[in-house]
């Protein structure tokens, strides 16, 4: 039971502060405050060059400019998502249940042999990313995280290009040309590990 003074006027309170007032701080706390996980470690400390970084954290606070985000703000946008054409474009959907891009996580899962990291009914992305690292030896952590973002990266790249350039690629090419890219990661930073399967034996493509 809340006792209401009526001589006192009404105010605005931040209630995200003690003190009431507004604060940057607070409001980047606020931010986060309806994830059940977040650590910026994958985001920030994977090998990956820095635009893909910065890539993982617009989506680990869900400030891509995906349809769902365009529409909300009255902006043209895409009725469906353009990889599958069967569902509404969310980052989310894009990088975890989009069945098209989910092949390019089952084939560089299952070549960087971490099959029991593939997604399942995961709604977010970045919640997947830390909950599946800790499934990965310390050692080998920060390879997982540049490989992943790789991947995040490159599905991101290629969903621009169909939108944009109205250019359509197969995943097997699309595989192939992201392995390229691991190369040239690799031989930029000898630091990233040699994970690049996807022309090793047993592999699909
Ligand atoms: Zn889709």
């Amino acid at each position: 039971m809340v006792d209401l003074d009526p001589t006192t006027p009404d105010s605005i309170i931040w209630k995200w502060e003690s003190s009431g007032q507004y604060s940057s701080k607070s409001a980047y706390k606020a931010l986060f405050s309806g994830r059940v996980t977040f650590l910026s470690t994958p985001i920030w400390k994977s090998l990956a060059p820095p635009r893909c970084c910065f890539f993982l954290w617009l989506v680990a606070i869900n400030r891509c400019w995906t349809a769902d985000r365009l529409r909300s703000r009255g902006l043209p946008h895409p009725d469906r998502c353009v990889l599958c054409d069967q569902y509404e474009e969310s980052i989310d959907h894009i990088l975890v249940a989009c069945p098209e891009s989910r092949q390019l996580w089952w084939w560089t899962l299952q070549a960087i042999r971490s099959p029991n990291c593939l997604l399942v009914n995961e709604p977010s992305f970045h919640n997947w990313l830390c909950e599946s690292r800790m499934k990965i030896g310390e050692r080998h952590r920060r390879g997982f995280d540049t490989v992943v973002t790789l991947m995040a990266w490159t599905i991101w790249k290629e969903r621009n290009n169909q939108i944009f350039n109205q250019q359509q690629r197969s995943w097997t090419e699309v595989a192939k040309a992201m392995a390229e890219e691991a190369m040239l990661w690799k031989s930029a930073n000898h630091g990233i590990p040699a994970v690049w399967p996807l022309r090793g034996r047993g592999s699909q493509i």
